[in-house]
């Protein structure tokens, strides 16, 4: 059976951190919108011109925009065995757009992890948070700094940090989580979906506790 997991989580949270390396350990893509929004707005389309009017200032994206590229992204064939959405849905109507491509693919989801973490850490995490030009790889100035500063571990590419992690878009963005995003929690949790998260721990342990909850969820 394929695998489909969703990360729910407000911004800085390490839903990026822990999707690449699950996506990495299960062998399945990370599908991260935001990475696919700032991938258009590099190729300069217009998809990318769209979407940037509404990043810069912190809100969402329109769902019709957002579903698209996302139904797009899932008819690749890299995508036959499963994959791991990373900042997708983040609305109630991305949330049932979500289910009816999976239904058209006879699929379902197979857990969503909601990690938890308070606001003093999520500003520490984005302030310091550096990525690289290229793929998009994820670093943080004090807590996961890169082996050369300014460079990529892993492709050599400058590190740069986000426009929308300036302090006032951030809190922008964490209200915009509690508002749209965080409800979605709830409404997971009652089709028995849900799996909690301590997204405080360290990079490692936390990774620990997601592949624990998978193989929870496979005895059961
Ligand atoms: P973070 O990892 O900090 O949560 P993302 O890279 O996921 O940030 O998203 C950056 C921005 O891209 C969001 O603030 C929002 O403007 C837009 N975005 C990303 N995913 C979605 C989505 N599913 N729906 C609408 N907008 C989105
Ligand atoms: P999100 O995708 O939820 O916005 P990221 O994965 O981009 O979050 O992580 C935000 C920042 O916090 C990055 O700079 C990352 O290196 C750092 N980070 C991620 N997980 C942890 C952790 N468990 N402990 C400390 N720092 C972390």
């Amino acid at each position: 059976m394929a695998t489909y997991l969703v990360f729910l989580g407000p911004p800085g949270a390490g839903k990026g951190t822990q999707a690449k390396r699950l996506a990495h350990e299960l062998q399945i893509p990370q599908i991260s919108t935001g990475d696919l929004f700032r991938e258009h707005l590099r190729q300069e389309t217009a998809l990318g011109k769209r979407a940037n009017e509404y990043i810069k200032k912190g809100e969402l994206v329109p769902d019709e925009v957002t579903v698209g590229m996302v139904r797009d992204r899932l008819s690749a064939a890299d995508c036959a065995d499963g994959a791991i959405f990373d900042g997708f849905p983040r609305t109630a109507s991305q949330a049932r757009a979500l289910d009816e491509i999976l239904d058209e693919k006879g699929a379902t989801l197979t857990a969503v992890f909601c990690v938890d973490i308070s606001e003093e850490e999520l500003l520490r995490r984005l302030t310091g948070r550096r990525v690289c030009r290229e793929n998009g790889h994820i670093f943080h100035l004090e807590f996961n700094p890169p082996e050369e500063a300014g460079a990529c571990d892993y492709d050599g590419s400058e590190l740069y940090q986000r426009d929308d992690d300036k302090e006032e878009t951030v809190r922008e963005r964490i209200r915009v989580y509690q508002e749209q995003t965080a409800p979605l929690c709830s409404h997971y949790d009652k089709r028995g979906k849900l799996v909690e998260i301590d997204g405080e721990q360290s990079i490692e342990a936390v990774t620990e506790s997601l592949l624990q909850a998978l193989a929870d969820g496979q005895d059961e």
